[in-house]
């Protein structure tokens, strides 16, 4: 970990954990105080580091990456004034690709290129699957690297393309780079977002005033009063200047496979994706769960706060009472102190502390969002326990995550996987809970609106953390040893 950082909390390793978060203005005065808050919205994305570009015409560009949270520093009017102008592009970031855990100002982002044309600036959402391969033909034909960001090679693929305007460069870099992307560009006129032909990451058109926004999720765009436009389209370049918005797409057209798991817990519920609230589909989920696994009761409790809808929509669905079993602490941050070796025995009870009142003789449903190594649920059902409870029964709102994502999502190694090494009732033995159940891959593809399930000669989401479906061949991982699932 970084000499800038303090370490993460020892429950922090339990999620999957998004990436990035990427925003961008073009048209409004102090465009970079609107990405700021931007970027405030969108830190449940990533909160190790922050970074914005700007613009201004007698300015030129000019930048400011920062570690720790965005509330922490680009809100501070001695930095944000060095920050003017009408066109500003920003990037929070966890790390994953690059120096994991090893985070280097020089790997946040956006990433700034001169070109004969003038500057350009990126920010990347996502996980170039074959960046190894990439990076080493283009150090071998001469670029020089500044991070160890596999979203760098963007930058020096179109350094090395021969068309003639910014836009069309980045189309020809692109053509080159496997896996997911959303990309959020600058020049000195224009601002340019980008999402890979399969539409792995989101990326969503806002308007506000004769001001244009391109963010990660909707929940940004409020923040500024921005208006939701549309969603930008797999596969779609839109080009921002003051002649309006300019749509093309300049990939092979493929079908799309949006990340189903920003559904089930990255994005914040408060965000709309594909027309559809994330909060409902949540909800939806809960109440796919309790048809499909339903128990015998007292409480339904969420483990806070990404199982709070689908446990609500358990209970309405099941009828037994919803409950705030467990509290979560809401000032915990990643600066609260640094874990001793006592601390980290503290564990999870640093966020989460039970409702000892409520729980006491009750048989309680509790409804988590997913199990990534099982370690905190583990802990969750002890404190439950040691509350007084008579029964546990997990209900999860994901189905087994039993594949590590390659396309921007932070996931242990294959091995460190529980549901990779465990079955169903080999999980609940070793979490020593009443019951355990995960809705089904077609329950959940019916809470995101697919009434009939997965299609499973052509899924319509990437699903491939549930399944080892992946939508793309991760090339180099599969380089370095990674085996994909065998044909069934
Ligand atoms: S592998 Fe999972 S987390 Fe990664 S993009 Fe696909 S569905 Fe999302």
């Amino acid at each position: 970990m970084s000499k800038h950082m303090p370490p993460a909390h020892p429950f922090d390793d339990d999620k999957l954990k998004e990436e990035c978060g990427i925003y961008g203005v073009i048209g409004l005065t102090d465009a970079s105080n609107f990405v700021a808050l931007g970027l405030h919205a969108l830190q449940h994305r990533g909160q190790e580091a922050g970074g914005i570009v700007c613009y201004h015409p007698d300015h030129g560009f000019n930048s400011a990456r920062r570690f720790g949270y965005v509330r922490d520093n680009f809100t501070k009017q001695s930095l944000m004034e060095t920050l003017p102008g009408p066109l500003a592009i920003g990037h929070v970031r966890y790390s994953t690709a690059g120096s994991k855990g090893q985070t280097q100002i020089r790997d946040v982002q956006p990433f700034f290129g001169e070109f004969a044309m003038g500057g350009a600036a990126i920010a990347h959402n996502g996980n170039i699957t074959n960046a190894e391969a990439l990076r080493r033909e283009l150090i071998e034909r001469g670029s020089i690297f500044q991070s160890s960001s596999d979203s760098e090679c963007i930058i020096h693929l179109m350094a090395r393309s021969l068309q003639r305007t910014i836009p069309e460069r980045m189309e020809d870099a692109l053509r080159r780079v496997e896996g997911a992307f959303s990309v959020v560009a600058m020049t000195r006129t224009k601002l340019i977002g980008v999402r890979d032909p399969l539409g792995v990451r989101p990326l969503v058109l806002g308007q506000l005033g004769d001001g244009w926004v391109l963010s990660s999720e909707t929940c940004a765009l409020d923040i500024i009063g921005a208006k939701f436009v549309r969603e930008i389209e797999p596969g779609e370049m839109v080009v921002i200047s003051d002649s309006g918005v300019d749509s093309r797409f300049p990939f092979r057209p493929q079908k799309s496979r949006f990340c189903i798991f920003e559904h089930v817990y990255f994005s914040r519920p408060d965000s709309i994706i594909g027309g559809r609230s994330v909060y409902e589909t949540r909800r939806q989920i809960g109440v796919e769960l309790a048809k499909e696994s339903p128990v015998d009761a007292d409480l339904v409790c969420p483990v806070p706060d990404s199982g709070t809808p689908a446990a609500i929509g358990f209970s309405q669905q099941s009828g037994i009472p919803y409950a705030m079993g467990i509290i979560r602490n809401q000032y915990m941050g990643r600066t609260f102190i640094e874990p001793t070796e006592q601390i980290r025995n503290m564990g999870v009870r640093l966020k989460l502390n039970v409702n000892r009142a409520l729980i006491q003789g009750k048989r309680v449903i509790l409804v988590d969002d997913s199990v990534v190594r099982g370690t905190t649920s583990r802990k969750i059902k002890e404190m439950i326990l040691d509350a007084g409870a008579a029964e546990v029964h997990f209900r999860i709102a994901s189905p087994p995550t039993a594949w590590p994502c390659f396309y921007g999502v932070d996931t242990p190694q294959r091995e460190k996987l529980l549901a990779a090494t465990m079955s169903e009732d080999e999980m609940r033995e070793h979490l020593a809970v009443d019951s355990l159940k995960f809705i089904s891959l077609d329950g959940l593809y019916r809470a995101v609106g697919e009434a009939s399930g997965r299609n499973k000669a052509c899924p319509q989401y990437c699903d491939a953390c549930f399944s080892g479906d992946y939508p793309v061949a991760p090339s180099d991982q599969i380089k370095n040893g990674f085996e994909l699932k065998a044909a069934e």
